[in-house]
């Protein structure tokens, strides 16, 4: 059977906690079950990738696992009727790099269910460059439409502005008419975001320590990529009758928030999961992004890493190092 270069992640040597990520060339028979084998052109790092390959949080959850949590890529064989070899195809989610094979990997299998047709207008690279955080952003930005929010409600804030679900978030939320508060703990990024579609910047430290259960109000809606006391603070300055779309933990996974914003103000918090999102929302969100990134501002976000640097990128988002989104060029 022919081999393809690939990241896998295995359990530490008996005797040891953890897990131990490391290069090898897979065995193609070794890959899982799927009508779809995608050659991959590109990857990315996510937030989740790191805590992957690192092994700092028990992601993954079977061994020996390729890590990658998207991808996309030329189909190269497929038995389903929805897909036909060349045709172009992005994954995200659905548990790819945690309980099914991922995209750090020349060649991946998995069911048609789980792929969307590249959308006209994007390259693969393009798709990458949004990626899983860029697509949960959209979702965010559609969760916050939905309930019937505008911009003339008033303000919109992204919490970690400059990691990727934030940047995307702040110029999907600039596009779609809004004026954009973005907070991030790195000032030395006021340019970059000012440039994304930010027209106000507020610094971490005034969200992320213990708030009141109330304070001014301040904005009519949100993309929080952070939690913890940064979310409960931002429910508590939200506008009467507003909305926080809550997408991420990178402070931390607890909500030490009261009722008060729910019940005094009518404010309400949108949960938003990107993994197990239905198809057709999926394609809803790609064809969004395709009709309102900017793709300039997309190339300002993004930085292309080769497939070697994965595992230095990886470190490197944990630590907060990572500016915007990661593509990582596979082929
Ligand atoms: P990034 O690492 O790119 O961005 C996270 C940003 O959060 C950082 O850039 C930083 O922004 C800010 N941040 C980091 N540490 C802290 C801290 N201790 N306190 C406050 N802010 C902090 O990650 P992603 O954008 O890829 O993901 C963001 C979050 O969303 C993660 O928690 C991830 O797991 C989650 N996520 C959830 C998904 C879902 O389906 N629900 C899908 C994708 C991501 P700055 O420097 O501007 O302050």
């Amino acid at each position: 059977m022919p081999t393809f270069k690939a990241i896998r992640i295995d359990k530490a040597p008996e005797g040891q906690k953890g897990t131990v990520a490391s290069w090898c060339y897979f065995d193609e028979a070794g890959l899982m079950d799927g009508d779809v084998t995608v050659r991959v052109t590109h990857s990315t790092v996510n937030y989740k990738d790191g805590l992957a390959i690192t092994g700092k949080s028990p992601v993954v959850r079977r061994f020996p696992m390729i890590p990658g949590i998207d991808f996309a890529g030329e189909v190269e064989a497929s038995s389903s009727g929805e897909f036909k070899p060349g045709d172009k195809v992005v994954l995200t989610g659905w548990g790819v790099g945690e309980t099914h094979l991922g995209g750090y990997a020349r060649k991946a299998r998995v069911p048609a269910s789980m792929l969307v047709p590249l959308p006209d207008g994007l390259s693969a690279a393009q798709a990458m460059a949004i990626g899983t955080a860029g697509f949960t952003a959209m979702l965010c930005v559609l969760a916050l439409e939905d309930f019937g929010l505008t911009p003339d409600a008033g303000p919109a804030i992204v919490t970690g502005a400059a990691g990727g679900v934030g940047s995307v978030a702040v110029a999907l939320l600039k596009k779609a008419g809004w004026h954009v508060i973005a907070s991030t703990g790195r000032a030395s990024e006021a340019d970059y975001l000012k440039g994304l579609g930010a027209d106000e910047i507020i610094y971490r430290a005034e969200l992320s320590e213990p708030g009141r259960p109330l304070g001014k109000e301040r904005w009519a809606a949100g993309v929080d990529a952070v939690g913890s006391h940064t979310l409960a603070n931002l429910l508590a300055q939200t506008k009467y009758r507003g909305a926080i779309a809550a997408c991420g933990l990178a402070q931390g996974m607890d909500l030490p928030s009261s009722v008060a914003p729910f019940i005094l103000r009518g404010v309400s918090l949108l949960g938003i999961d990107s993994v197990m999102c239905p198809k057709p929302e999926r394609i809803a969100a790609w064809q969004r992004l395709a009709q309102d990134m900017d793709l300039a501002k997309l190339a300002a976000m993004t930085t292309h890493v080769p497939f070697d640097q994965v595992m230095d990128t990886a470190r490197d988002i944990l630590d907060g190092k990572v500016r915007g989104r990661v593509v990582v060029d596979i082929d």
